[in-house]
């Protein structure tokens, strides 16, 4: 082979060399910047709920077994339905407003914020109890967050006709904590409202009365008496009906992205408003859009409070973190099969 015809072969390879460098260089330009599926499903979910004035709050979606657990939750904004246009109070329509990702209990040391006075329970007796996460119930069609009260009704017809026991939290807690003289009633079930939507007094309360079933609410003392949500007097009703009023924060607040002076005043004074005016203890914390962090955990062992309940899914167990105690989110869009599927079918 010639001098020139080595030449021409180098260069000939050498300009393959750099288009495919090229092609390759624009194949990775378009990944980039072309959004998945899964980004456009995001955004759409983002983009549809901004239109919607009025917000709430949702955890994950689970799917029908709580063994089964999706990566990301969706959270929404409960801010208050104040209107300044008109004398109308919008009923609360919580909606999904935007994608948050779960809480990273991974960073957190849990034996580091057990609560004080808590014995850690043995792996050989093992307490898994569900805890039912609800939201808002009055009619909107298409909301995850919100349960039709025909469907809470339903609901809490099969749990009665299928020796199911909804249960205070007192008693929640002593079967947690297995105190002795305190025997499992038949299928405990424990249910929680979050956020304290005024349909709670209107529609939930009067559906659990005719079953005697109790309830625990987390609500936001901060937003008492704001549109669409239960004022004092009502809150006052539920606990009457048998229902343990417990903090959820004062204002709903993402806890992780305040200080930790902020913090501190948001979980205790929620605490000591419900406690002053309701008469009872409140030391039993719900994480609004089921975030925490470090701070968040140290603020409720230094301040006393026994436990925590998160929107991570599953079953709650004894052998969770005090602090971390899971729950099933209810979709109100959900049908009457994929709720029984979320519930242990024995003790
Ligand atoms: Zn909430």
């Amino acid at each position: 082979m010639n001098v020139r015809r080595k030449r021409f072969l180098f260069y000939t390879v050498l300009a393959g060399l750099f288009t495919l460098l090229f092609l390759f260089f624009i194949s990775g330009l378009n990944s980039s910047t072309a959004p998945t599926l899964i980004e456009v499903q995001a955004e759409e979910l983002i983009q549809s709920s901004v239109s919607t004035p009025v917000p709430a709050e949702v955890s994950s979606l689970p799917p029908d077994k709580p063994e089964q657990l999706l990566p990301a939750q969706v959270d929404t904004i409960p801010t208050a339905t104040s209107s300044d246009q008109s004398d109308v109070i919008p009923a609360p329509t919580p909606s999904v407003q935007e994608l948050t990702a779960p809480p990273q209990p991974t960073s957190v040391t849990v034996d580091t914020y057990m609560p004080n006075g808590v014995v850690t329970p043995s792996a050989s007796s093992k307490v898994s109890i569900p805890v039912l996460n609800y939201h808002s119930v009055t009619m909107d069609p298409g909301n995850v967050v919100v349960i039709s009260p025909a469907k809470l009704e339903a609901q809490m017809k099969y749990l009665h006709d299928h020796g199911y026991t909804p249960i205070s939290l007192t008693t929640f807690i002593n079967l947690i904590e297995k105190k002795s003289g305190h025997a499992a009633p038949d299928k405990p079930v424990l249910l929680t409202f979050d956020d304290g939507y005024v349909d709670n007094v209107e529609e939930a309360m009067p559906i659990l009365a005719k079953y005697n079933f109790p309830a625990t609410l987390f609500m936001s003392p901060g937003m008492v008496e704001d549109a669409g949500y239960l004022n004092w007097e009502q809150v006052k009703q539920l606990q009457q009906a048998g229902w343990d009023i417990q903090p959820h924060g004062m204002t709903h607040p993402h806890l992780p992205k305040l200080s930790a002076a902020q913090q501190v005043y948001e979980i205790t004074e929620a605490r000591k408003l419900i406690e002053e005016k309701l008469g009872t203890q409140a030391d039993v914390f719900c994480y609004p859009y089921g975030e925490y962090n470090e701070t968040t955990l140290k603020v409720l062992k230094d301040h006393g409070f026994r436990y925590a309940f998160t929107i991570d899914q599953g079953y709650t167990t004894n052998q969770q973190s005090p602090y971390l105690l899971k729950r099933l989110f209810i979709n109100g869009e959900e049908s009457l099969k994929a709720f029984i599927n979320k519930l242990p079918k024995s003790n």
